[in-house]
């Protein structure tokens, strides 16, 4: 298959946790007889150095010619004098909005191996594979009007949604969900909010073109409870703009590292791929990043972008292997196991991993 990736890798550690997560692809791509093509563009910090602007115009003309966008993380503190609209983050936030991606997929997911990590006891976390959609372009963050002001001491947000917002990421999440587990809890707060109310309204005249997915519904204020005290129970949770963003923060004590968390920005013109961590100053160049979050990114690229599903298993087998042989990252090394690794050997542990468990899969196809 025919993948053109636009890579924007940005500052920091960005470059140096996505140059793991490119060599994966390019593993992937040599195994699967596949023909993966890496443009790179530069954003952020990086692209202000070098055109001006966090966000040149041939980096949107990259990304857009892309069938999919691969994103490391961008800020650095040499710019923090600049206006918030100049600085490298303004190009994370204009190229997402670019890309017009409105469903936010993150999943928390519970290795073994790093059960000791989570301050949850293992028992709770055993076993926990949630994927999060959360609707990302509207409600509070967007809705008007919005102002504050000074003089009156008066401030004013808006939570907006329409039944066509709310409809679109519903069924992005009633697909995702028909295939994993079959379960979609909607996260709101109807108690109160008439917008709450038209997304548990809307979700469930959608659930007869869904039979086969069980659907619940859950107030944010227990949700946020249920998800440190059962988190088994949920499978896909869709939420609006705020919830989603903090119940998936929060659920990232969970995973126990925000070195190891992908994420995925679906239904643009051009889905957005990126780990949730950012650009880490204080470790660049130190070789202590973990890239693990860069690469489970890279499998969700293969999955969402390129339907390649064993292959997006295939990775998150080939992490988990790793993982469970003992090898860590600084952020993940806890109690006794041996010396840590560098972000580059694990990026190389993974891509070992991975190709002999490629190399046995096809030994057993020619058995
Ligand atoms: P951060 O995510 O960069 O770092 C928070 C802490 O986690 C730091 O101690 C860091 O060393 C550690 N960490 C992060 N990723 C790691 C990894 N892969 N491996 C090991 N440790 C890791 O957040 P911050 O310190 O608040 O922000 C630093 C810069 O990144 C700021 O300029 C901020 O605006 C930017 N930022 C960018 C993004 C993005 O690009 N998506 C997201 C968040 C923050």
């Amino acid at each position: 298959m025919k993948l053109k990736i636009a890579i924007l890798a940005g500052d920091g550690i960005g470059p140096e946790v996505t140059r793991e997560a490119v060599n994966i692809l390019k593993a992937i791509a040599e195994f699967g007889g596949h023909d993966f093509s890496f443009t790179e563009a530069l954003l952020g910090g990086i692209a202000i150095t070098a055109e001006g602007t966090p966000l040149p115009k041939q980096t949107i003309d990259i990304a857009l010619d892309a069938d999919a966008v691969l994103l490391g993380a961008v800020g650095d503190n040499k710019f923090n004098h600049l206006t918030p609209d100049k600085r490298p983050e303004a190009g994370l936030l204009q190229i997402r909005q670019v890309l017009g991606g409105f469903a936010n997929l993150r999943p928390c997911l519970a290795f073994p191996a790093l059960a000791d990590n989570s301050p949850l006891r293992p028992e709770v976390t055993k076993g926990v594979d949630i994927l999060f959609v959360r609707e990302l372009l509207g409600g509070l963050y967007f809705g008007q009007p919005r102002s504050w002001n000074e003089e009156t001491g008066e401030a004013i947000n808006t939570m907006r949604y329409t039944k066509s917002e709310v409809t679109r990421v519903a069924r992005i999440a009633f697909d995702l969900a028909r295939k994993r587990r079959k379960k979609l809890t909607q996260v709101d707060k109807a108690n109160v909010l008439e917008c709450s109310q038209l997304w548990r309204a809307t979700v469930d005249e959608l659930k007869s073109d869904y039979p086969d997915v069980t659907v619940e519904h859950q107030l944010v204020d227990s949700m946020a409870m249920h998800l440190m005290n059962v988190p088994r129970n949920f499978d896909v949770v869709l939420t609006e703009n705020l919830f989603g963003d903090i119940l998936s923060d929060e659920s990232g004590i969970i995973t126990g590292s925000l070195g190891m968390l992908p994420s995925a920005t679906l239904g643009g013109k051009v889905n957005l791929y990126e780990p949730v961590h950012g650009s880490a100053p204080d470790i660049a160049g130190t070789g202590k990043a973990n890239p693990l979050g860069a690469i489970l990114t890279a499998a969700m690229l293969l999955r969402h972008s390129a339907g390649l599903e064993q292959d997006a298993t295939a990775i998150e087998a080939a992490v988990a292997e790793v993982l469970n042989a003992g090898h860590r990252t600084a952020d993940i090394a806890r109690g006794n196991v041996g010396a840590t690794v560098t972000t580059q050997q694990m990026g190389k542990l993974v891509h070992q991993a991975l190709a002999q468990s490629i190399d046995r899969s096809q030994s057993l196809h020619g058995v």
